[in-house]
């Protein structure tokens, strides 16, 4: 198993595979302006099929395949198919905003994806809009029938944002009603691509859930499993739960068991850092299979407590850089 420096057992990998989107959250990137990495820049499949081997042997053995929007790779699904093939590779997850995937649930099913996270910040098309900046709400929202459909386990993810979506919050609990999904609600990050955002403390995970119970007076707490960033509740009589995740506040660091892996080979010991080293870079000179693995081990051997400390040792401290470089 790999331990960080606090003793936390780390065993899973989030992979950013682009930083290509075809929306446009204003949370998450600036509507014009935007420079991608030139495609030579990314990993490659091939590269990332090699992390994920060497990084499995360690004791990785979940995965998560983000974005930018995942599904705007080209072969995707190839790249997913041999990720689940791993042997150590316990679970395959996805985090998508099911704007390309409303024709193409059934082979998520059939590739053996684990379960599929969707981002979707309101139940109203205008709404919709307004944040997303793109005309693609029903086809989310046929994603979301049939992942229900095909019984993927589901979270849906919703960005809380005042002024914009809190009218969104009690729909979508309703959607737990009937549905066995979980819709989580998370507090709302600086990572806009911009570094200028409103204060983005006042739907704190406090505020949001108050807001809930003096909706739900009955809710009840229920398991937050080992490594959840999420404190999870379920409405009385309602099949799904609902979870709300302090993404902001960072009250879940004590149990951190994640890596990131930027589109550009950035690996990350916390979503609050800037990188720790560069991985695509050692390999394109040269370094093998056991110089992969050590360096990763002696990064894990100083890594920061929390996300505040993360934030600290950033080589340009204030946070600019858009969530889709990260991967969430
Ligand atoms: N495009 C895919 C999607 O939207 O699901 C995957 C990448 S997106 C960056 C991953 C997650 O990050 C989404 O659930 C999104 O809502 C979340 N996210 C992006 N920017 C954020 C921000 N500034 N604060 C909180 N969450 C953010
Ligand atoms: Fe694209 Fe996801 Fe960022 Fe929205 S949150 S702009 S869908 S990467």
């Amino acid at each position: 198993m790999l331990y960080d420096n606090h003793g936390r057992v780390i065993n899973y990998l989030r992979i950013a595979v682009t930083d290509r989107c075809n929306l446009r959250c204003h949370y998450c990137m600036p509507e014009e302006g935007i420079k991608y990495v030139d495609r030579s820049n990314l990993l490659t499949f091939e590269e990332l099929e090699r992390v994920v081997t060497i990084f499995s042997r360690l004791g990785i053995d979940k995965i998560r395949i983000t974005g930018g929007e995942p599904f705007l790779r080209k072969g995707i699904n190839d790249f997913l198919e041999s990720i689940v093939a791993i042997g150590r590779v316990k679970s395959t997850h996805i985090t998508t905003n099911g704007t390309l995937t409303h024709d193409k649930v059934g082979e998520l099913k059939n590739l053996g994806v684990s379960s599929v996270n969707l981002s979707l910040d309101s139940l109203d098309p205008s709404r919709f809009f307004e944040i997303t900046r793109r005309d693609n709400f029903d086809r989310v929202m046929t994603t979301l029938a049939e992942l229900i459909e095909y019984e993927i386990p589901t979270k849906i993810n919703m960005v809380v944002m005042n002024r914009h979506n809190i009218d969104d919050i009690l729909p979508m609990i309703e959607l737990t009603k009937h549905n066995e999904i979980s819709v989580r609600f998370l507090e709302e990050m600086p990572f806009n691509g911009s570094g200028e955002h409103d204060d983005l403390s006042t739907w704190n995970h406090i505020h949001i859930l108050d807001y809930i119970k003096s909706n739900h007076p009955g809710l009840r707490k229920i398991n937050d499993g080992p490594n959840s960033t999420s404190s999870n509740y379920q409405v009385p009589g309602y099949v799904g739960n609902i979870g709300v995740i302090a993404s902001f506040s960072r009250t879940f660091c004590g149990t951190c068991n994640r890596l990131r892996l930027t589109p550009i080979g950035l690996l990350k010991t916390c979503l609050y850092d800037d990188g720790v080293f560069n991985i695509r870079d050692l390999i394109r000179q040269g370094a093998t299979d056991a110089d992969l693995s050590h360096t990763l081990i002696e990064a894990l051997s100083h890594r920061a407590k929390d996300g505040y400390e993360a934030e600290q040792k950033r080589s340009i401290i204030r946070v600019s850089e858009s969530m889709a470089t990260i991967g969430g």
